[in-house]
Order: C-alpha cells, then structure tokens, then sequence
C-alpha cells in the first residue's frame, strides 16, 4: 500500500519527543501508530504463568495486503472486544503489546526507531524494515481455535 491511511500531514515536528502521551491531540495519537499491523493478531495466554504467546492469525477485520483493519472505524460494530487505546488504559495492556509499538514505546521513556513514518515521511518504511505483518497472517476464520498453538511466532522487530 503506497498510500499512508493515517493523516500525518499538519503535525507539529517531532512533536512525541517534546509531548507527553496525554497532552497529545487526537491526531497526534492517531499519528503515533506506524501500522505494524501486530497488535490485530491473535495471541495465547498462559493462565498460570501470565506469558503471551503471538500467533500469524489475524483479526477477522485485517487486512494482510494492507496491514490494516479494514474497518477501522466502525470495527466495534463487528469485534467488539477491539481495545480502544488511550492514555488511561496504555499501563494496563502494555504487557501484550509488540515491543516496536509506538506508543508503548513512548510510554517506556523509548525513542522511535528510525523506520517509524513519522520520521522516515513514508508509510511504507515500517514494512521494508520488515517489522510489520504484511503478507504474514493468516485469517482466524481459517483456524480452529484448538490449533492455535501452531501458528505461534517470534514478533518481527
Ligand atoms: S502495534 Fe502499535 S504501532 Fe503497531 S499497528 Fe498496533 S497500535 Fe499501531
Ligand atoms: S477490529 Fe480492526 S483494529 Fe481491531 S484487532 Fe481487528 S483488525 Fe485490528
């Protein structure tokens, strides 16, 4: 996909190093996202041990080509359990989330890497720095839920 869905045009300069998290616009929050496409996979959790496991299956409303959610607005409407993520919930989810993810970055005091298009001006460089999901997944439709197991995988980062 050669066009960026995300509108990061307007925005002040670097403006995650001088910001904090919760005094961010919306469209500075939004802007954040580098589209990695790994927080709509699937993932395993060990209930005694408290370990996630990441699984290639994929959201019913990803799109691999894209790595995007085809729906992304009105998404609740057919998954509703999708997290809405904020600055009051970040703390509470961060444990889950991929260790590239811009905003679990930021809230760990970390930089952005390089490849994020914030930074790099193109929505493609997330994908050619091979830390994204495009054309990786695996639709969960697909997948019986007891076979999940074998669709573990390393995050890509
Ligand atoms: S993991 Fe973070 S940066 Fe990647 S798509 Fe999800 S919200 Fe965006
Ligand atoms: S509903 Fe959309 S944003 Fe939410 S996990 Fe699924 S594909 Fe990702």
């Amino acid at each position: 996909m050669k066009i960026d869905p995300i509108d990061r045009s307007g925005l002040r300069p670097r403006y995650w190093e001088t910001t904090p998290l919760d005094k961010m616009s919306p469209s500075e929050w939004e802007a954040l996202c580098d589209g990695c496409g790994k927080c709509c996979l699937n993932k395993l959790e060990d209930d005694e041990t408290g370990e996630v496991a990441l699984t290639n299956i994929a959201c019913r409303l990803f799109d691999d080509g894209t790595c995007r959610c085809a729906q992304y607005t009105i998404r609740h409407q057919f998954v509703p359990e999708c997290i809405t993520l904020k600055t009051s919930n970040l703390e509470e989810h961060a444990y889950w989330m991929p260790e590239t993810c811009a905003y679990k970055l930021l809230w760990q005091g970390k930089p952005l890497y390089d490849w994020h298009p914030l930074i790099t001006g193109t929505a493609q460089s997330v994908h050619e720095a091979g830390v994204s999901v495009q054309n990786r997944t695996v639709p969960e439709f697909e997948v019986d839920e007891d076979d999940w197991e074998d669709y573990i995988m390393e995050e890509p980062v």
